[in-house]
């Protein structure tokens, strides 16, 4: 699960990361307002959205009066902002964060994230902050500095210190990183995050060590241990497809391709990608309606698949064991029977009651294609989409 930067600061904010003074506005006078309480002479105006470029997009602002935060407050609210992370159709700015503007003297990078290869998390830093981080990672690797966690002994002292050596940071500034560094640290595991980003990571003239920006994303199996967080979600900067599905309890995960796919089974699911790709296909989502799905869950897949404007052809996928085959086609027939389905729907079928399913889709009067295994629905279901 992903969360603003306001959300994220207020968090970090908790276990002792030191973050700017700032203020949630939803509004142009809440703008105003939250300027005025901040107070001082110099304020950010941020577009809080899920994504990060905001910078270069125009959504990050400074004003000099609250005058001029009434008046870039204005500029970014409502505004769609378009960043290399939201794709061409950019993103409604619907919140701000004014914050307190900061004299920086250098900006830093810092995250931690898991590294799945090592099975270990992974405390990274770097001088070269502000920027797009995954430029440097690509072009300068030896510019990233890492420390990674022992899961037993938790993230330690002295590795805080090395990686704060790293980044040139000397007496009171050094200090100030560690107890940084050793505070998100901590911010990062109570939350049970599977990021927590500071991008830029500034050094005030004076000293100080601060978060400018925050990005965390939570491990959605670990949310059941934090109830508080649901509060934190903004359904409207998640994708309506996915959303949708969840409420039915299906695993349905959004892609770039055209192939929907409707599967059984996250292996199964994970194989049929797999499959539809050497075949030269590209999937539209990943969807595992369950062991447990019964008409209706299957009815909610297929309809999610047909509202997906990319999809140009269906391929259903299913082996039938704690879920029935016919089950499955009385799901597929029932969602296809309200909307005109006008594109080839490719079916395979093993399993627990595969003949009486075959039986129950052809007389529905849908038209499908049936194929004999695996191999043979994706390169059948390829093949209809070149005929298109
Ligand atoms: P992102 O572009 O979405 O990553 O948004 P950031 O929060 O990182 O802001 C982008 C840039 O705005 C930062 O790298 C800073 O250079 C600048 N910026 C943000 N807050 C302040 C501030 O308080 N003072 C100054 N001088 N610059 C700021
Ligand atoms: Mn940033």
């Amino acid at each position: 699960m992903k969360i603003h930067e306001y959300q994220a600061k207020e968090i970090i904010r908790k276990y002792g990361v030191a973050i700017p003074k700032g203020e949630v506005a939803f509004s142009i006078g809440e703008a105003v307002k939250a300027a005025e309480k901040i107070g001082g002479s110099r304020w950010v105006v941020k577009a809080q959205i899920h994504a990060g470029g905001r910078g270069k997009g125009g959504g990050v602002k400074l004003a000099d009066s609250p005058e001029d935060v009434r008046e870039k407050a204005g500029e970014i609210l409502g505004m769609r902002l378009v960043t290399h992370q939201t794709g061409p159709e950019g993103r409604i700015v619907r919140r701000l964060l004014v914050e307190q503007g900061i004299a920086i003297a250098k900006e830093m990078y810092v995250g931690i994230t898991l590294d799945r290869q090592r099975s270990q998390n992974v405390v990274m830093a770097s001088t070269e902050g502000g920027v797009e981080i995954e430029k440097v990672a690509a072009e300068t690797p030896e510019k990233i500095l890492k420390e990674y966690i022992d899961p037993m002994l938790g993230f330690q002292t002295f590795q805080a210190r090395r990686l704060c050596f790293g980044l040139g940071l000397a007496g009171e500034a050094l200090k100030n990183g560690v107890k940084f560094l050793l505070a998100l640290s901590r911010a990062y595991d109570a939350s049970d995050a599977s990021l927590a980003e500071i991008n830029p990571l500034v050094l005030t003239e004076e000293g100080h060590v601060l978060a400018l920006d925050a990005k965390m994303n939570f491990e959605d199996n670990a949310l059941f241990r934090h109830p508080e967080y649901e509060s934190l979600r903004d359904i409207e900067e998640e994708d309506s497809f996915e959303v949708e599905a969840s409420a039915s309890n299906l695993n349905y995960i959004k892609l770039d391709g055209n192939v929907g796919c409707m599967v059984n089974g996250a292996g199964l699911a994970m194989a049929t990608m797999d499959i539809i790709k050497i075949a030269g296909g590209m999937p539209a989502n990943f969807l595992d309606v369950g062991g447990g799905a019964n008409a209706q869950t299957v009815e909610a897949g297929f309809k999610i698949i047909l509202k997906d404007p990319n999809v140009k052809a269906i391929l259903i996928n299913i082996f039938g064991g704690i879920v029935r085959c016919d089950r499955v086609a009385e799901g597929v027939v029932e969602a296809a029977k309200n909307v005109e389905v006008q594109i080839p729907i490719v079916i395979r079928l093993a399993g627990t009651n595969a003949e009486l399913a075959a039986e129950i889709l052809q007389k529905s009067g849908l038209r499908f294609l049936v194929a004999r295994d695996l191999q043979d629905a994706a390169e059948q279901v390829t093949q209809a989409i070149a005929e298109l």
